[in-house]
């Protein structure tokens, strides 16, 4: 078995051999290759870390990641329903929930 080798520099101008590596991912645990060429990405990036999750994973994670927003806990203004908002609540300003805001919204476009 011949592995896919070549030579580059890191970013300390050093010259490497890179060579691929069968990894095991974190999350799934099946094997995947860090390639000679995303290892000299790494390297020329200054990271040290090798990836620890495969391709799939990686992806899985950052459809998640950008899924999940954060809400915060509040009490509407105005009908004193719980409700949940994109951005914390800071004292003093008023939270509406989200039939209230429409509400609001729809009797400023009025006026
Ligand atoms: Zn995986
Ligand atoms: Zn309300």
């Amino acid at each position: 078995m011949t592995l896919f080798q070549r030579y580059g520099y890191n970013y300390l101008g050093e010259s490497v051999m890179y060579q691929d590596e069968t990894l095991i991912c974190e999350d799934c645990g099946s094997e995947f290759v860090f390639t000679a060429g995303e290892q000299e990405f790494y390297a020329e990036k200054g990271l040290t870390n090798k990836p620890k999750r495969c391709a799939n994973c990686r992806k899985l994670k950052k459809q998640k990641h950008r899924g999940k927003k954060r809400m915060f806990d509040a009490v509407c203004a105005k009908c004193g329903k719980q409700t949940q908002v994109p951005f914390n609540p800071t004292q003093g300003r008023d939270v509406l929930c989200k039939e209230c805001f429409d509400a609001e919204k729809a009797a400023s476009a009025e006026a």
